[in-house]
C-alpha cells in the first residue's frame, strides 16, 4: 500500500521547539516552489507508472499556510501523474491559525478527505511558550469549519508548567470538537532550538513526569473510546491513519519536496534540505535526492522489528518469515530471550505488553544489538 508524501516547507512563524525543514520568512517563494514540486511529481510519476498509491499526505511546514489553489494544483498534478486508488486517504496538515472557510472549500474540491490539526495544547500560555501562532479558540473555529470531516488532532506532553489537568482539558477539547484520531507525542527537545534553554534551566518536566502524563492521557483517551494502535497514536476504531500504517509496515512511499524522504525499491533516499538547491535541481531536470542507500538485509530485519513493535498489534511472525525466508526466532534468539518479560504472544503476533509500549526503545535496544552482530 504505497503512499505519496508532499512536503510544504513554509510557516508563518518558527515554533520554539521546531527543527523540521520549515522556513518562516520565505512565503514569497511558495508559487515558484510549488511549480518545481509539480515538476518533481511529474518526473517521479513517469518513473513509478506501475504503482498504484493508497495514500497522499501533505505535511510540513504548514501546508495550510500557502494559497489553497497551490494544494489544488498539487492534487491535480498527482491525479494526472500517478495511479491513485479510488478510496485513497488524502491528508493535509493544518495549523488552526491559518484557516478560513474558503480554504476548506478548496481542499474539499481538491479531494482532501482527512485533516491533521496541530492543537498541541488547549492552554493558551503554553501555546504562546511554544511560539505557536494560534490559540485554543482558533482550534474550535477550525473544527467548526471541518464539521462532518475526518480529522485528527496532535497534542503534546512535557510542556513547561503543564499539569495533568491541562492534559485533560486538551483531550476534552479535541474529543468534544469531534476529532476521530489523536496523536499524543512527548515534546522532543533538540539542541539549537530556543526551547533548549528551558530544558537546560530545568524548566521542563523530566522523563518520569512525562511518562506519568502519558499514562494519564492514555487512560483518559481509552475511557473515551480511542484505542491506542501505535505508541503515540489513538483512534476511534476505523479511523486509524492508513498513511502511517504503511510506514510501520515498512511499506514503500515516495516523498516529494525539499527534505522529503522516500523508500522505494529497497532504497532509502532523501531530497536536499536547501530550498534554492531543490528548485535549481528540479528546474534543470534532475531529481533533488542528495542521499541514497540500498537497505541491506540486516538493517531491513531490524527496521521490520522496530516498526512492528511500535504498534499495539505487534509483529506478525508469518509476515516476518514471508519477507525474509527465516523465522524471527532464528534471527533474534537472544533478544527474544532477554526481553521475554516485556513481550506477549497473541496468535501469530509478538507484541510488547501494553504497560511497556511507551518504553519500547529499551526493549528494541536488545534487537538492535543482536541485529548488529
Ligand atoms: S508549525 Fe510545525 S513546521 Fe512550522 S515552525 Fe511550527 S512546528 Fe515547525
Amino acid at each position: 500500500m504505497p503512499g505519496i508524501y508532499v512536503h510544504i516547507p513554509f510557516c508563518r512563524h518558527k515554533c520554539s521547539y521546531c527543527d523540521f525543514t520549515s522556513f518562516p520568512d520565505k512565503i514569497e517563494y511558495a508559487e515558484a516552489y510549488m511549480a518545481c514540486l509539480y515538476k518533481e511529481l511529474k518526473m517521479r510519476g513517469e518513473e513509478l507508472k506501475n504503482y498504484e498509491f493508497d495514500t497522499v499526505y501533505f505535511g510540513g511546514g504548514t501546508p495550510s499556510y500557502i494559497p489553497p489553489k497551490l494544494i489544488l494544483g498539487a492534487m491535480n498534478q498527482i491525479k494526472a501523474c500517478f495511479r491513485l486508488k479510488k478510496d485513497a486517504e488524502i491528508t493535509l496538515e493544518l495549523n488552526p491559525g491559518t484557516i478560513g472557510e474558503g480554504k476548506v472549500k478548496t481542499y474539499l474540491e481538491a479531494g482532501i478527505n482527512r485533516f491533521s490539526i496541530g492543537l498541541q495544547t488547549a492552554i493558551d500560555e503554553q501555546l504562546s511558550d511554544l511560539g505557536r501562532i494560534h490559540n485554543a479558540r482558533d482550534y474550535v473555529y477550525a473544527t467548526k469549519l471541518l464539521e462532518g470531516q475526518n480529522f485528527s488532532t496532535d497534542i503534546m506532553l512535557g510542556l513547561k508548567n503543564q499539569t495533568k489537568e491541562d492534559i485533560a482539558k486538551t483531550i476534552e477539547l479535541a474529543t468534544r470538537c469531534g476529532s476521530k484520531h489523536i496523536s499524543m507525542y512527548a515534546l522532543t527537545v533538540e539542541d539549537g532550538t530556543p526551547i533548549y534553554t528551558d530544558y537546560l534551566n530545568g524548566e521542563l518536566p523530566d522523563s518520569d513526569e512525562v511518562a506519568d502524563m502519558y499514562a494519564f492521557g492514555k487512560s483518559l483517551l481509552e475511557e473515551k473510546g480511542y484505542k491506542r494502535y501505535e505508541v503515540s497514536n489513538f483512534a476511534i476504531p476505523g479511523y486509524e491513519s492508513k498513511h502511517n500504517w504503511n510506514y510501520w509496515k515498512r511499506g514503500e512511499y515516495i516523498g516529494v519536496g525539499v527534505s522529503a524522504s522516500s523508500f522505494m525499491m529497497g532504497k532509502r533516499f532523501t531530497n536536499t534540505f536547501d530550498l534554492d538547491e531543490y528548485m535549481k535541481c528540479v528546474i534543470s531536470g534532475f531529481f533533488p535526492a542528495v542521499t541514497s542507500e540500498e537497505v541491506n538485509e540486516k538493517d531491513a530485519k531490524f527496521e521490520f522489528v522496530m516498526l512492528a513493535l511500535r504498534t499495539a498489534r505487534g509483529l506478525s511472525m508469518q509476515e516476518y518469515k514471508n519477507t525474509f525466508g527465516v523465522g524471527i526466532g532464528e534471527d533474534f534468539p537472544n533478544a527474544l530471550k532477554k526481553t521475554v518479560q516485556y513481550l506477549e504472544l497473541d496468535g501469530d503476533f509478538i507484541k510488547i505488553k501494553d504497560e511497556y509500549l511507551y518504553v519500547q526503545n529499551s526493549v528494541l535496544m536488545y534487537f538492535l544489538e543482536e541485529g548488529a552482530e
